[in-house]
C-alpha cells in the first residue's frame, strides 16, 4: 500500500549545501489515493537573490576546474543509484508511476550524469599558422535557472543539472510542486557530492517559477513544461536577454504504412503511446493508420488496451499508474468524452476507473479525424486515437498540420518507404519501426515549431549551457617552436 510508503518528513530546501528554511508548506498528493501525502516547504520569493547570490559566489571556484566537476559528476551518479531505493519510493508515491519505471527513472538519470562526466569534448582549434591562431572555447553562463515538470522529475531535472554543471555553471532547480520530494532528497543527497553552492534546490507554488525567470542574476533559464507557459517564460526571459531552453508539448504523430506487420508493432505501437500512462512528452499522441490495415491495428491495440494491469503503482505486477493529477484527469476525460460527442468510438476503455486517486481506463479511440481535439491538442495521459488515412502523403500533411514538433514515428516493412516517408515529417526527432528510440544521452532532443527552442542532450546540450568565444592572436605553435628552440 501506497500509504506505508515512508516519505522523509524532514525533505529540505537545500541552499548553499544546507537546510534553507521554510515560509510555510504545500501539500503533496499521492496520484494512487488522491490523499495527502507530505507537506512540502514553500520557498519564500523575496529569499531569491539570497539564493541565486549563493550561486553566484560558488560559480567563480566551479568554472575554474574542470576535471573537479567531471569527478563531482561521477560521483553524483552513484549517490543516485545507491539510493535508487528511496528515491524510486518517493518518486512512486508522488508522481504514480509504476515503481519499476520509477527505478528506472534514477538509474537513466545515472547514466546521463555519467555521460556528462565522461564526454571528451575536443578543442576547436580553427587554424594555428603563419597567419595566426583562431580557436573556438565555450565559456560557462553563471548561474541557470532550471524549472521541470511533473512527469519525469528525475530525468528531466538531470538533462539539465549535467550538461549546465559539467559546463562549469551553478544552479537553482526547482521541480513542480506536484512532484516537490524526489528532486528534494536529491539536493540533500548531493550535498558533499557538489561544492556548497553549486547545485541549489527550492519549492514552492507559483509564481516562484515566474519570479525565477525574471530575476537579475541568472544568465539561463532552462524549462521544461507546456507550451502556454514556455511562451510566458520566453517573454519574461527576453527583458534582459537571458539564455532560454524550452522543451514543451506535443502531439507526436505515428504513421502506419499500408502492408506493416501489425502483429509485430502493435505492443510496441502501444507502448510508445501509454508508457508512464502517457505522460511522457514525446509519446505517440495520434496514429495514422492506412485503410488497408487500419481495423487489424484498433483491434490489436485495443486488446492491449483492455488487458493492461492499472493499478497503484506500487502494487505487484502494475503496469501503468494513476494520472498525477486531478486537473490532468480532468482535462483527458474532457477529450475523451468530447471525441465520443463527436462520433468517435471507444474500441478500448473511456472513462475513468471508479475508485479513489485519479485512475482513467486506456482508452482506443478510432472513427474520429482532425478537427477534433483528441487528434489536435495534448491530450498527455492514457488516450489514443487512431485515423485512418488512404493516401500517404495526405498523412503526412495532416501529421505536419500541428503547432507542435516534438517527435514522430513511421511504422512499416519497407523500411526504405518509411525513411522517405519519415525525412518528410516536421519534428525534432523521428524513428522508424520504433518511437522515441532518439531519446538517448548522445543525440539531440528538441521540438520544432511550438514544441520548443534549442536542445538537450548531447554536445549540442552540453554547448546550450555556454556562450561561444573566439580567441584571436599570432600562432602560438610557432611561438612554442622558438621559445624550445626546437627546429
Ligand atoms: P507546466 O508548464 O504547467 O509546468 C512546468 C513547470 O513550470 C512547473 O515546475 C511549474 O511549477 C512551472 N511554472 C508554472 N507557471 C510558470 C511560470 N509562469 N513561469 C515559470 N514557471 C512556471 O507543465 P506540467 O503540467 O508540469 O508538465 C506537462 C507539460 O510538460 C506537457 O505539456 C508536456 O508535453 C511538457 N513536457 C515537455 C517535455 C519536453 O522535453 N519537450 C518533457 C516533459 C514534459
Amino acid at each position: 500500500m501506497t500509504e506505508s510508503v515512508k516519505v522523509s518528513a524532514s525533505s529540505q530546501m537545500s541552499v548553499g549545501g544546507r537546510d534553507h528554511p521554510a515560509s510555510g508548506v504545500f501539500d503533496v498528493l499521492n496520484p494512487a489515493t488522491g490523499s495527502v501525502l507530505a507537506h512540502a516547504p514553500a520557498f519564500a520569493p523575496e529569499d531569491l537573490s539570497h539564493v541565486f547570490g549563493v550561486a553566484e559566489s560558488a560559480f567563480q571556484t566551479w568554472r575554474s576546474d574542470e576535471s573537479a566537476r567531471r569527478a563531482a559528476l561521477r560521483v553524483a551518479a552513484d549517490a543516485l543509484e545507491t539510493a535508487e531505493d528511496v528515491l524510486a519510493t518517493l518518486l512512486t508515491a508522488e508522481q504514480g508511476k509504476p515503481l519499476r519505471e520509477a527505478r528506472s527513472e534514477i538509474k537513466v538519470s545515472a547514466t546521463w550524469l555519467r555521460y556528462y562526466a565522461d564526454l571528451e569534448v575536443p578543442r576547436e582549434i580553427i587554424r594555428d599558422d603563419e597567419r595566426g591562431y583562431e580557436e573556438v572555447l565555450h565559456r560557462p553562463l553563471g548561474v541557470v535557472a532550471a524549472i521541470t515538470p511533473w512527469n519525469y522529475p528525475v530525468t528531466l531535472a538531470v538533462w539539465k543539472i549535467a550538461p549546465a554543471l559539467r559546463a562549469g555553471n551553478t544552479m537553482v532547480v526547482k521541480p513542480s510542486p506536484y512532484t516537490p520530494l524526489t528532486t528534494l532528497a536529491i539536493g540533500e543527497l548531493l550535498r558533499g557530492v557538489l561544492p556548497d553552492g553549486v547545485f541549489n534546490v527550492i519549492t514552492g507554488v507559483e509564481p516562484l517559477g515566474a519570479d525565477m525567470v525574471a530575476h537579475p542574476i541568472p544568465r539561463k533559464v532552462t524549462f521544461t513544461g507546456s507550451t502556454p507557459v514556455g511562451k510566458r517564460v520566453a517573454v519574461s526571459a527576453a527583458g534582459d536577454l537571458k539564455r532560454v531552453t524550452l522543451e514543451l508539448g506535443g502531439n507526436d504523430p505515428a504513421i502506419v504504412l499500408p502492408g506493416a506487420n501489425i502483429e509485430r508493432i502493435a505492443k510496441r505501437l502501444f507502448w510508445g503511446a501509454f508508457r508512464n500512462s502517457g505522460q511522457t512528452c514525446f509519446a505517440i499522441k495520434r496514429v495514422y493508420a492506412h485503410e488497408s490495415i487500419h481495423d487489424q491495428l484498433v483491434d490489436a491495440v485495443a486488446a492491449i488496451a483492455r488487458t493492461v494491469t492499472v493499478d497503484d503503482g506500487m502494487a505487484d505486477g502494475v503496469e501503468l499508474g494513476p494520472i498525477n493529477n486531478r486537473p490532468q484527469l480532468q482535462h483527458v476525460d474532457d477529450l475523451v468524452q468530447d471525441a465520443l460527442r463527436s462520433g468517435g468510438r471507444a474500441a478500448a476503455g473511456g472513462t475513468r476507473i471508479d475508485r479513489r486517486g485519479y485512475f482513467f481506463e486506456p482508452t482506443i479511440i478510432d472513427r474520429v479525424e482532425d478537427g477534433v481535439r483528441v487528434v489536435d491538442e495534448e491530450q498527455f495521459g492514457p488516450v489514443l486515437p487512431i485515423v485512418e488515412f488512404r493516401d500517404t502523403s495526405d498523412a503526412v500533411a495532416r501529421a505536419n498540420h500541428s503547432p507542435f514538433g516534438l517527435t514522430a514515428s513511421v511504422w512499416s516493412e519497407d523500411t526504405e518507404r518509411a525513411m522517405e516517408v519519415a525525412a518528410q515529417l516536421d519534428s525534432g526527432q523521428v524513428s522508424v519501426n520504433s518511437h522515441g528510440a532518439g531519446v538517448q544521452p548522445h543525440l539531440p532532443f528538441g521540438g520544432h515549431k511550438w514544441s520548443g527552442v534549442g536542445v538537450e542532450n548531447g554536445i549540442w546540450g552540453l554547448h546550450s549551457f555556454t556562450d561561444t568565444q573566439v580567441v584571436t592572436g599570432p600562432a602560438r605553435r610557432r611561438e612554442e617552436t622558438e621559445r624550445t628552440g626546437a627546429k
